[in-house]
């Protein structure tokens, strides 16, 4: 995926530049605490879906910053939690895989939901306890609570807790991400650029054109029908005047398809029309774009579903 802004004949200057650094940086975390706000503001630009409710990212998605002088490869996983299905458990691969890679982990608190008490059992500070890497401690939502209490809490941490940093930022506001990210860069190894620099992701359109259309799912349907809910593109074609997306919103059973499709059809229309004006927003060119309702009994559970799908 091509950041269009950017030119492509920078490559060559880059290889030149010894003082170029270039690594990666896993974003971990509970769900909701903002993760894939802060790659969206990080990037300048929304490539991982974000909703108010929890576990909605569900892959690792890679978000590319260039700079004349850096290139940093951050890593936006699926919340961290305790599988209780088979797709729960590629979520989490998905956020161990992250660790592999990583020059930099940031692990991610909610200040609005923060308790000190609560933290020695943390499913997040178990996960990353035996990770030797420069860790962050990022404490994001800044905006919602008290000054005074957040110094309290990073005096409190910073006793306990061997972090190389403790960065507070607002990814909603975008306050102290700016610096956040001068401060990761300065962790990262002198190396070339692992990706062409005017990328800002390793993902496709087609991905990006799903995680779209899943996104209006989870603002529109309620209780478990997010959560069940997949999006395939089975057609993207473009040129001889036929620029047109066919994708399938994949449900588990017959009853979700109805609230899926909704009284008349209602309900599939309105996220379509949402889908659309992101979609063509996002590709910045006009895609004619259908969708249709399947029924796939129990695929979070089933491997070759998963595969299919895309989370493998
Ligand atoms: P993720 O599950 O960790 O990826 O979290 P999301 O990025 O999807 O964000 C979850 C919710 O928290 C969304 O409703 C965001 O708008 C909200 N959120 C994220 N960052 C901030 C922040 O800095 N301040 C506030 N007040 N809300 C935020
Ligand atoms: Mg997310």
């Amino acid at each position: 995926m091509h950041n269009s802004i950017e030119g492509t004949d920078r490559v060559d200057e880059v290889i030149h530049n010894e003082n170029f650094r270039c690594g990666y940086v896993a974003i971990l975390g509970k769900p909701n605490v903002g993760k894939s706000t802060l790659l969206n503001a990080l990037l300048d630009q929304k490539i991982s879906i974000v909703t108010p409710k929890p576990q909605t990212t569900r892959h690792k998605i890679l978000g590319i910053s260039n700079g004349d002088d850096y290139q940093v490869l951050f890593l936006d996983t699926p919340g961290l939690l305790h599988p209780k299905y088979k797709l729960h458990e590629k979520m989490m691969d998905a956020a161990r895989s992250s660790l592999d890679d990583a020059d930099v982990v940031f692990v991610m608190l909610d200040c609005t939901e923060f308790s000190p008490e609560n933290l020695e059992r943390d499913v997040v500070f178990e996960f990353v306890k035996s990770v030797a890497k420069p860790k962050f401690c990022v404490f994001n939502k800044i905006d919602a609570v008290d000054k005074q209490q957040i110094l309290f809490w990073i005096a409190l941490l910073s006793e306990k807790y061997s972090f190389q940093e403790f960065i507070p930022i607002s990814a909603l506001q975008k306050i102290g991400t700016a610096d956040l990210l001068k401060t990761t860069i300065s962790y990262l190894p002198h190396q070339h650029p692992f990706f062409p620099t005017d990328e800002i992701s390793d993902q496709n359109e087609r991905f990006f054109v799903s995680e779209i259309i899943r996104e209006k799912v989870f603002e529109l349907c309620r209780e478990e029908i997010p959560y069940s809910v997949a999006v395939n593109i089975t057609e993207f074609i473009e040129g001889n005047g036929r620029d047109i997306i066919r994708a399938e919103i994949v449900v588990e059973k017959q009853s979700q398809k109805g609230i899926v499709i909704g009284k008349g059809g209602t309900m599939l229309k309105e996220i379509g029309s949402r889908a659309r004006k992101d979609v063509n927003e996002f590709l910045g060119r006009k895609m004619h774009l259908e969708l249709f309702v399947k029924v796939r009994d129990q695929w979070r559970k089933s491997e070759s579903f998963l595969k299919e799908y895309g989370y493998s």
